[in-house]
């Protein structure tokens, strides 16, 4: 019997072909959980002219690819101490990481031409790894060898993106980071969205309003975005009977489900759970349960002899049981991408199953359609938005604060992420939304840049701008909370009058003539190039009540600096997007 390919799974395969007819560089391919990977790599080692190396790193995986791919009525090998078999003779292999890197001396063969490596987010860029050693050993043999990966995940925490761009066509796509990466290209991606949409997978439905909630919200978080243990602890101890509350809607909601998965924040906070749960019918995997346990566990939990299945950071992946209903998140998800995992647990097709209900108790406001942003939430009240490019057109995603109109009020991107082929290189957009301006030739340059990438000549760093004027008689340093834009009359002409306030009320102003071509140009030089909150949206500064009518679409800079005039304060400088050892004023409501 042979296998229909999904129309995404085709596309799939021909990005591959695509990809590897012009590169060597190794590639990526990104398919959520349920989309069916191993036909994927199935048809893939069907058509190839080579040897074909798959590997997984759990035996269990192996075994499901292999199964796959002999379900066309074709043979392969599978090179697996876990399956106590070692075979690597047929055209395409299936293998295990740890035995193949054991036994590389049955792998001396130059006609491996596709070294396929399934959940892929485990290679890195170690050079002493497994992952690193096999690649070695079959590139020596072969310098031509295609690399490509598979995963479900292509961002992580601490890890960030797998991939440095996603090029879907070769010629256009998205700069996902400059930093080094072994997959450099993601070459085809489908998102979650289009599973659900086209019925690969079940729709969730949200409890809008759980009882009680966590607010992780105020606990701080290393640079990765992850939460200590002892802050979580601290945070749900405090919260006094919340968790048995919770555990109580939970219990009932799930009346008439069948399965239910429950994500705990902590160990204690798990085993505080458990209390609640009816014993017989519950169970609990931590990072230090034994395998075999662990096993047993998900065994009777597949099984449906256990409803309720409390994990705390370790089944978020990889963990399939299709009948599940119900997910239950009590822990705070830090990235978009692992929101979505965390429901993808319970969106898998089965029999009678129409929909999977998910209770977010830790108000996390993801959603399942959300794009991965590639950096942590800056507050609470950020949302992905998509800011489109003036320069390029590139849809970009970005976190920003959006009014109760859905309009966009300002957003933290720094820089266009479109990339393009440019005379055969790919090179990213210049476009920069926040810039910090060189002094020297007036390049934008990142808001983080030491040196300029135009002149090269170091830039003023912010906090020296600061401590310079701090020390000077005639100077003040404003830490700027608030900002209005009036219409001052003076004569008979009109200008455009600024007043930034600091935390005490104290305020310094700025005026601006708009009469000439001139005077318009200098308020954008000065003002409007970096205080509009959308650079990608043309703006002309024609006349005082144009640009007071829009005044909306402003930010106020986080420091000025005013020097002492004979009878006023006159302001020399302001420091948009400061970031530094300064504290910054505190949001005026
Ligand atoms: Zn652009
Ligand atoms: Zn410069």
């Amino acid at each position: 019997m042979t296998f229909q390919l999904r129309p995404y799974q085709k596309e799939a395969v021909s990005s591959v072909i695509q990809h590897f007819r012009n590169s060597d560089d190794p590639a990526l391919v990104v398919l959520p959980t349920g989309a069916g990977k191993s036909l994927v790599i199935s048809e893939l080692g069907r058509i190839a002219r080579g040897r074909v190396l798959v590997l997984a790193h759990v035996k269990e995986l192996v075994e499901q690819n292999h199964a796959k791919y002999e379900s066309y009525e074709l043979k392969a090998s599978i090179f697996s101490a876990g399956l106590g078999r070692k075979e690597a003779s047929e055209q395409v292999v299936f293998g295990s990481i740890q035995s193949v890197v054991r036994n590389l001396d049955q792998f001396d063969d130059n006609n491996f031409t596709l070294l396929v490596i399934d959940e892929c987010h485990r290679v890195s860029l170690e050079k002493t790894s497994s992952y690193h050693k096999v690649i070695g050993h079959l590139q020596a043999l072969n310098p031509g060898l295609k690399i490509l990966g598979l995963t479900a995940t292509p961002y992580r925490l601490g890890m960030g993106w797998l991939y440095q761009r996603y090029l879907p066509d070769d010629k256009k796509g998205t700069q996902r980071t400059t930093e080094k990466r072994f997959f450099k290209s993601c070459i085809y991606e489908l998102p979650l969205s289009y599973m659900i949409k086209n019925g690969y997978l079940t729709p969730a439905t949200l409890v809008d309003a759980p009882v009680v909630f966590y607010d992780f919200s105020l606990l701080s978080r290393d640079r990765f975005g992850r939460y200590s243990e002892a802050d979580l602890n601290k945070l749900l101890k405090g919260k006094g009977r919340a968790t048995q509350q919770i555990i109580t809607q939970v219990l009932k909601e799930s009346e008439d489900r069948k399965s239910v998965m429950i994500f705990a924040s902590t160990v204690d906070h798990a085993r505080e759970i458990m209390g609640y749960l009816p014993e017989s019918e519950s169970a609990l995997i931590i990072g230090d349960t034994a395998t075999q346990d662990r096993d047993n566990l998900i065994q009777a939990f597949k099984a449906q002899k256990i409803k309720y299945l409390v994990n705390v950071s370790v089944l978020t992946t990889g963990f399939d049981a299709p009948h599940v209903d119900l997910i239950a998140i009590l822990r705070p998800t830090e990235s978009v991408s692992l929101y979505q995992q965390i429901v993808g647990r319970g969106l898998r097709l089965a029999d009678d199953k129409k929909d999977c209900l998910v209770m977010d108790f830790a108000g996390n406001r993801y959603n399942l359609f959300s794009p991965e942003i590639g950096s942590p939430k800056p507050d609470s009240k950020s949302v992905p938005v998509t800011v489109p490019c003036p320069a390029c057109g590139h849809e970009n995603s970005f976190w920003g604060i959006v009014d109760s109109d859905g309009d966009l009020v300002e957003h933290y991107g720094r820089r266009c992420q479109g990339i393009e082929e440019f005379e055969g290189e790919i090179v990213q957009c210049d476009f920069r939304y926040r810039f910090k301006e060189c002094q020297e030739c007036g390049a934008e340059n990142d808001i983080a840049a030491r040196k300029c990438h135009q002149c090269s000549k170091a830039l003023i760093d912010p906090d020296k701008k600061l401590r310079d004027a701090l020390n000077l008689k005639d100077c003040m340093v404003l830490r700027c909370s608030g900002m209005t834009l009036e219409s001052d009359a003076k004569g008979n002409t009109s200008r455009i009058k600024i007043t930034y306030y600091d935390e005490d009320g104290a305020a310094v102003n700025e005026f601006f003539r708009l009469d000439t071509p001139a005077q318009q140009g200098a308020f954008y030089h000065h003002f409007g190039k970096h205080a509009l909150i959308n650079r990608a949206e043309p703006f002309r500064a024609k006349s005082v009540d144009a640009v007071i009518s829009q005044r909306k679409k402003f930010r106020k800079p986080d420091f000025v600096v005013a020097q002492k005039e004979k009878h006023y304060w006159s302001v020399i400088d302001k420091l948009f997007d400061y970031e530094g050892n300064y504290r910054k004023a505190y949001e005026a409501e």
